[in-house]
């Protein structure tokens, strides 16, 4: 994979050069950008229509673009080094399974929408590692949705929200992947130096100050483990399962969202032992997102790293959906000075921790992290240091976006 965004850096006329190596003209271009994701806190809480906090991150998906005068998209990505057409009228909407199908899918939703997105070409361009639980999807997604909208006169502003669904729509019917809404959500809402608070049922949000002076330092495990689908779909059958037995006691209840601490104990009796763990996580993590919330408010650096390791521990023992390699990365990180919280982030069974670590910290902790996850586990991991950081937006004359540093 080729990058022009080694050295972190990205100039807003480099885009608009490879733009036009690729495809020639002199007509204007625009480019626009969405931002990847980390998860702070609120792990499978969304398939039970609970509270999630995730924060936009410094490592974007790019796209310049400018209008055609056929109906035709023509798409190329400086990752794969590949280019795709299709046209808007008369292909058949079916997906390729192929990496542009993100780009097809929000083109097609678009449309379905109302909004007359007309032919384009554009040019894809990211820094977010591919397939490493950052949402690089969502994010291309996002960018591409504020790109053909800006590019067919419509305000994507107008309704943030309304793109955010669209695209996840593209993700789920199109290109065929299970995802819930918050990938989308914060790529379209989030803001510099903030977390922000999604309830995945009414999708009502709050954005939450992150305490001034601190880093989101997400470490890669680089495993992978083959269980992680069939244990996701597991565990959302449990999720329901524990739901409808709580129902007999609790008729209200619509999802575990619905349930308290004290109603899950008081009724425990009526779930086997290993629905009861499940549904313990889930209703106690909820919990932790509005208590997060409280703390980010109060400036409670203290409680929002308490929050961070009960939640890690929840998903540990209770949902079972880590693994030996995040339970090192966390045990690692919480002995290393600076670190306010850490937890795995995402689905599980593999994939990346978050941590919450002072800046001046960030230096001793990233090869301090490294360098024992590496002594005990064999794996050289990734460590990637970065700040909260905006939506989706057109980038304006001379802008460019940068991010601090690479891998440890
Ligand atoms: P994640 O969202 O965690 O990064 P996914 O498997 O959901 O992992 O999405 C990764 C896929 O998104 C890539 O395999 C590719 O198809 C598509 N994608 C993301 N960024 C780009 C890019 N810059 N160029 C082309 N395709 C991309
Ligand atoms: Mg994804």
């Amino acid at each position: 994979m080729k990058t022009i965004a080694q050295n972190g850096l990205i100039e807003a006329e480099q885009l608009t050069d490879l733009f036009r190596k690729q495809f020639g003209g002199t007509e204007d271009v625009r480019l626009f950008q969405a931002p990847a994701r980390v998860n702070l806190i609120g792990e499978h809480t969304d398939y039970n229509d609970g509270f999630v906090m995730p924060a936009a991150i410094d490592f974007h998906t790019w796209v310049a673009a400018a209008p055609r005068d056929d109906l035709l998209l023509v798409v190329h990505s400086v990752e794969f080094g590949e280019t795709e057409k299709f046209n808007l009228t008369t292909d058949s909407q079916t997906p390729k399974k192929h990496w542009s199908d993100y780009v097809a899918g929000v083109a097609f939703e678009l449309r379905n929408a109302g909004i007359p997105v007309s032919g384009a070409s554009l040019l894809v361009h990211g820094n977010v590692p591919l397939g490493s639980g950052l949402s690089s999807s969502a994010s291309l997604e996002m960018a591409t949705a504020y790109a053909l909208t800006s590019l067919a006169g419509a305000d994507p502003d107008r309704d943030r929200t309304q793109l955010a669904l669209l695209c996840q729509r593209a993700e789920n019917h199109f290109v065929g992947a299970r995802c819930g809404i918050m990938d989308q959500f914060i790529a379209a809402h989030g803001q510099v130096e903030h977390a922000l608070m999604l309830d995945c049922r009414s999708l009502q949000y709050e954005l939450l100050p992150l305490p001034r002076g601190i880093s989101l330092v997400i470490c890669n495990t680089m495993v992978k483990h083959e269980l992680a689908s069939g244990e996701y779909n597991t565990r959302r059958r449990q999720c329901e399962e524990g739901a409808a037995r709580l129902r007999g006691a609790l008729p209200g209840i619509r999802a575990l969202r619905d349930v308290r601490a004290e109603q899950l104990e008081h009724n425990a009796e009526l779930l086997p032992r290993e629905i009861y763990k499940r549904c313990r996580h889930v209703v106690t993590e909820n919990e932790r997102v509005l208590q997060m919330a409280a703390a980010l408010r109060d400036s409670n650096l203290a409680a929002v790293g308490r929050l961070m390791f009960d939640s890690h521990q929840s998903l540990r023992d209770d949902y079972q959906v880590s693994c030996n390699e995040l339970d090192a990365m966390v045990d690692i990180a919480s002995a290393l000075p600076g670190v306010i919280g850490a937890r795995m982030t995402g689905g599980g069974f593999g994939g990346c921790t978050i941590n919450l670590v002072e800046d001046d910290k960030v230096k001793t902790f990233r090869g301090a992290v490294a360098a024992e996850y590496q002594r005990r586990t064999g794996t050289v991991p990734e460590v990637y240091v970065t700040k909260a950081s905006d939506g989706a937006s057109e980038l304006t004359d001379g802008a460019s976006h940068s991010r601090t540093e690479e891998h440890a």
